[in-house]
């Protein structure tokens, strides 16, 4: 049986949404003899993996059992950056005080209103991951249901039989839950329903200070929650550099963020209609419990072992660096198959899969370049190596540093918490990694990946005229700073030379 294609609350947006995602109506095509192509999950990396295929000219089948566009445009990337911008719109207007203007203590937010906006972007954004674009317009076949491998060429689908040449198993993830005692029987949100909420919870717990987590925590804590964030470690964002993270962590006590450290929710029960969080031994009374401690991947139901296909419950689907699963004749991409969470690799994963499983393409993961990025104010963004890796194989690289408070853009904007700093092979400009704590690190990162993926150094970047004054030169001081570097005590004295020579009086 199909899931019951509903997002909450019921409204004119999520109805759209759903008609475009996963149309109640929907009868599944009659199966084509054999496909070049199964893909098992739309989400980024299916619905990419189907597409690209189609427009090559393959026969492609795509099956979802629930809404077409996967997590990251239903319940992850784009409602979470939907309300980050409404909550951030919110948190300016209250702090212009700097800026001379005042008034900022008297406003008030909408939170229904600010839902329903990113409700509504959502639901435009679908129409172009939608069953009927993906159906009509690029020839695919979409099926709608659970499917399972009935044995290693073969896929059952809402009683259908879908055979095929080559299969892409796309399933990704899903919220991993904590084993804390009485959470079930509180009940708890996830990022599968955190997105439904009507009414502003008065008083958050948010368990999990990873990137998931902390997004929410400060969004929610902008929006006027009263946020706890419980994390198990000494610090929050814990796969990031320690002083990256540091920046983060202090906004969020500034913006009155309380964080637990070395923190385990003990149980959790119902008192007095009241949910109750124990850590360490104290209660913690709040109105919702939200939950962000990592993901499962989604290898349940498929019948996996009957395509001969490796997996296991924490790491998902076991693929080589082409993609090619234990069974020759099926792939993977995406969240199903990596540690690298993002839509943005589910992507890349999808192009190489299409390269290597039709076309005997021998493209490998391992070449990619992965950036990725916290939606935090201010942001992390990072790409490349980090600095402990290198020296536990023994190689000597160069950091090369640039406080914020180092670019009048940075300055003139009020935005100076951050850095950026460049990784280097010691001796040489290439670059090896980067990280950039800034409101839009973001956006200021794509500058290194290019370098990186071009195989340009850091002397290309400072040969780059940068337009002034942006918040980009921090990534052109960095150069500048290398440049300077350079200049040996010898090469200093030489110049000086000449220049004391150019100076004599005739
Ligand atoms: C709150 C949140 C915020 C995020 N923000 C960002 C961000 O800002 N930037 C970023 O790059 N990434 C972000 N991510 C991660 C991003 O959403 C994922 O990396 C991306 O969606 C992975 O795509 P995917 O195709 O691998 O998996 P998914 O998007 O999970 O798609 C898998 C699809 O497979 C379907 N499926 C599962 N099992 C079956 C089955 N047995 N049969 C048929 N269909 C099945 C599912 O219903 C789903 O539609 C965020 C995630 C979350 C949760």
């Amino acid at each position: 049986m199909t899931d019951l294609p509903r997002i909450l609350p019921e409204n004119d947006h999520n109805r759209t949404l759903v008609n475009n995602v996963h149309p109640p109506a929907w009868i599944n095509p009659e199966p084509a003899p054999i496909y070049n192509l199964v893909v098992i999950g739309a989400g980024t990396a299916g619905l990419i993996t189907a597409a690209g295929a189609a427009g090559l000219g393959a026969r492609v089948a795509l099956v979802e059992r629930h809404l077409m566009g996967g997590d990251c445009l239903n319940v992850g990337c784009v409602p979470s950056k939907g309300i980050i911008r409404a909550a951030h719109a919110f948190h300016e207007a209250r702090h212009t005080r700097a800026f001379g203007v005042s008034g900022g203590d008297r406003l008030a937010i909408d939170f229904g209103a600010a839902m329903q906006r990113m409700q509504a972007i959502r639901a435009g954004i679908s129409a172009h991951d939608s069953a009927r674009r993906y159906s009509e317009e690029l020839g695919v076949d979409v099926f709608f249901g659970r499917c399972r491998f009935s044995d290693p060429g073969t896929i059952e689908v809402e009683g259908k039989t879908l055979r095929f040449k080559r299969a892409a198993i796309c399933t990704g993830a899903r919220a991993a839950v904590p084993p804390i005692p009485g959470l079930e029987e509180v009940g708890y949100l996830t990022n599968e329903t955190v997105f439904s909420l009507t009414e502003l919870p008065k008083r958050l717990a948010v368990i999990g200070a990873g990137p998931i987590g902390c997004e929410l925590a400060q969004t929610f804590a902008r929006l006027g929650s009263k946020v706890t964030l419980l994390e198990t470690q000494e610090r929050i964002l814990r796969r990031e550099e320690e002083d990256a993270a540091l920046v983060v962590q202090k906004a969020f006590q500034r913006e009155g963020i309380e964080i637990c450290f070395h923190c385990r929710g003990q149980k959790a029960f119902f008192r007095d209609g009241e949910k109750v969080l124990v850590h360490h031994d104290e209660e913690l009374v709040v109105d919702e419990i939200l939950v962000g401690v990592g993901r499962a991947p989604n290898v349940e139901g498929l019948d996996l072992a009957k395509a001969g296909v490796d997996y296991d419950d924490k790491n998902g689907v076991k693929v080589d660096e082409r993609l090619q699963t234990t069974n020759p004749d099926i792939y993977a991409a995406g969240d199903i198959c990596t540690p690298y969470k993002f839509t943005h690799t589910a992507d890349a994963m999808a192009r190489i899969l299409i390269a290597n499983a039709l076309f005997m393409g021998r493209q490998k993961t391992s070449d990619l370049v992965i950036p990725w990025c916290t939606y935090t104010d201010p942001e992390i963004a990072h790409v490349g190596i980090y600095p402990e890796q290198v020296e536990e194989t023994g190689h000597k690289i160069t950091t090369l540093t640039v406080p914020l408070d180092a670019v009048d853009r940075a300055r003139l904007d009020g935005e100076v918490d951050g850095y950026a700093r460049v990784y280097l092979q010691q001796g040489s400009d290439r670059i090896l990694g980067a990280t950039i704590v800034a409101r839009h690190a973001g956006e200021m990162i794509g500058e290194l990946c290019l370098a990186m993926t071009s195989r340009l150094g850091l002397k290309a970047i400072g040969r780059t005229i940068h337009p002034y004054p942006t918040q980009a030169e921090a990534v052109k001081k960095l150069a500048d700073a290398y440049n300077r570097s350079r200049l040996t005590p010898l090469v200093a004295k030489a110049l000086g030379g000449w220049l004391r020579w150019q100076r004599r009086i005739p």
